[in-house]
């Protein structure tokens, strides 16, 4: 479901943030995933750019909290910025008229440190976007879009996009897929990482099945 694009320059991200900014609508939230120094305000004076708004404008609000940019002219969408790294939790977004925010149409908002809000953010309008250095100019980019009703794989009951086990019913379909994993009902697409796998273990390492130890 995430889609991941590798940019080469400060410039690239800002470019394909500002293609995506044409494609979000009122009521929108990114939250913006990375470390310091990832791309995350550089991504966000892309978004500028594309919603009409003056990109130079765009600084980090690390010390504001949030930033509002009015569009230049005509009804386009306001664009506000909100700096999440120094929250502790998701009851200081409601200092900042989050409720209001959260429900206004003619707004878009983006978040950088979304984890120090988690849970505050409407998981059927959020849009996640990680940011991670790959290199001197370098940035992959990876975009998750919105939670939205699906179908437990597990029970085939539907799921609605708040549900903290999404995309499982609950907390026995989830466990129920993870010892499907185990049984082997599932092939690995991933790549085998000797850290956190134990070969042993992958139900597709060997078409001829663990090795006997014995
Ligand atoms: P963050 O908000 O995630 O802390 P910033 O956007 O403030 O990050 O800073 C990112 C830094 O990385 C900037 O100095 C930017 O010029 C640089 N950079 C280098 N390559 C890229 C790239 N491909 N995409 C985004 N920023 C890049
Ligand atoms: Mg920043």
């Amino acid at each position: 479901m995430a889609e991941t694009i590798e940019t080469n320059s400060p410039a690239q991200t800002e470019a394909w943030a500002a293609r995506l900014a044409r494609t979000l609508e009122g009521g929108d939230v990114l939250a913006l995933e990375g470390d310091l120094g990832a791309g995350k305000t550089t991504l966000v004076r892309g978004l500028a750019a594309g919603l009409g708004i003056d990109p130079s404008k765009v600084s980090s609000p690390t010390f504001a909290l949030m930033n509002e940019y009015a569009p230049r002219q005509g009804p386009g969408l306001t664009l506000v910025h909100i700096d999440a790294y120094r929250m502790n939790t998701p009851d200081e977004l409601a200092g900042l008229g989050w409720d209001r925010l959260v429900e206004d149409t003619t707004v878009v908002i983006a978040v950088e440190w979304p984890s120090k809000v988690e849970g505050a953010l409407p998981p059927h309008r959020t849009t996640t976007i990680t940011l991670e250095y790959l290199g001197e100019g370098e940035r992959a980019i990876t975009l998750t879009p919105p939670r939205t009703w699906t179908t437990c794989p597990t029970t085939g009951k539907a799921v609605p996009p708040d549900s903290p086990t999404w995309p499982f019913a609950d907390e026995r379909a989830q466990l129920a897929d993870l010892h499907g994993w185990f049984a082997g009902k599932h092939t690995i697409s991933r790549p085998f990482d000797p850290d956190r796998d134990d070969p042993t273990e992958l139900p597709h390492a060997d078409p001829e099945g663990p090795q006997g130890t014995a």
